[in-house]
């Protein structure tokens, strides 16, 4: 079967700041992959090329067989094929959670206002907020903003996932509901794209884990090998800080 993400050599400046030096890797359908690595080594600029919020400086980026990164590709239609969760959730205040769980359904799919609705409330349901529909954001707790914001994505039928820290700005006692959803996404057969600081998570639910540093993947394994018995000492380094 193709890949569900392949990176080819991806490469990406700010001016003069080479902040992505080469990156290679493939995400299997249905995998999950936790990329771990230091504050500034280049993680959420990897996923922002991925959905091409950024344009990258060189390499390619094919999401299940199309390529993003060629230049006569419709960036559009290409980006609505990748669902984004990021760690600030965004969503409108002034319209409701249901309403905010529709909105990109309505303008950017074009779908009805019946079939969006029914879409949103299977979504709201799948992370547990169906009772949640007719408030509005500020009567939500910080994780149920972001379940909100990972339905959001959801609605858009995604065939990947990227999670850039989506607990970062959680409480802690939070933390739990949001990773909760998305190991029962990981169970359903979603393909995921994870940067995240939860090691126990990364370890529990992903199949492979990156780790980052300074613009490049330093390590590449499954959790076992990368997390439990890392090779690099600029890994080790980084889990004594972490762990
Ligand atoms: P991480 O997510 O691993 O903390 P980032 O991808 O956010 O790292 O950032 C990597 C480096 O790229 C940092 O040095 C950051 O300052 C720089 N950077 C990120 N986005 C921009 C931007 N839009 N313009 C200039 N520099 C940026
Ligand atoms: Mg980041």
């Amino acid at each position: 079967m193709a890949h569900a993400v392949e990176i080819r050599d991806l490469h990406k400046s700010f001016g003069s700041l080479e902040v992505l030096k080469g990156i290679d890797f493939d995400v299997e359908p249905g995998q999950v992959v936790c990329v771990i690595g230091p504050s500034g080594s280049g993680k959420s600029t990897l996923l922002r090329c991925v959905n091409l919020l950024e344009q990258p400086t060189a390499g390619t980026v094919v999401v299940e067989g199309v390529e993003l990164t060629h230049r006569d590709v419709d960036i559009d239609a290409a980006r609505r094929r990748v669902g984004m969760v990021f760690q600030q959730f965004n969503l409108f205040p002034h319209m409701t959670v249901l309403q905010n769980v529709m909105i990109a359904q309505r303008r950017v799919l074009k779908r009805g206002k019946a079939e969006a609705e029914r879409i949103a409330r299977e979504n709201l349901d799948r992370v547990g907020l169906s009772e949640k529909a007719a408030s509005y954001p500020a009567q939500l707790s910080g994780g149920q903003q972001q379940r909100v914001a990972i339905a959001r994505a959801l609605a858009m039928s995604p065939s990947l996932m990227l999670f850039d820290e989506p607990t970062s700005a959680l409480d802690p006692e939070l933390v739990g509901d949001v990773l909760t959803v998305m190991r029962k996404l990981a169970e359903e057969g979603m393909t995921m794209l994870v940067v995240t600081h939860e090691m126990a998570f990364a370890r529990e639910v992903a199949d492979r884990v990156v780790f980052m540093d300074g613009g490049v993947i330093v390590e590449d394994g499954p959790p076992a090998q990368v997390i439990g018995a890392p090779r690099h000492e600029r890994t080790k380094s980084f889990l004594r800080r972490v762990l």
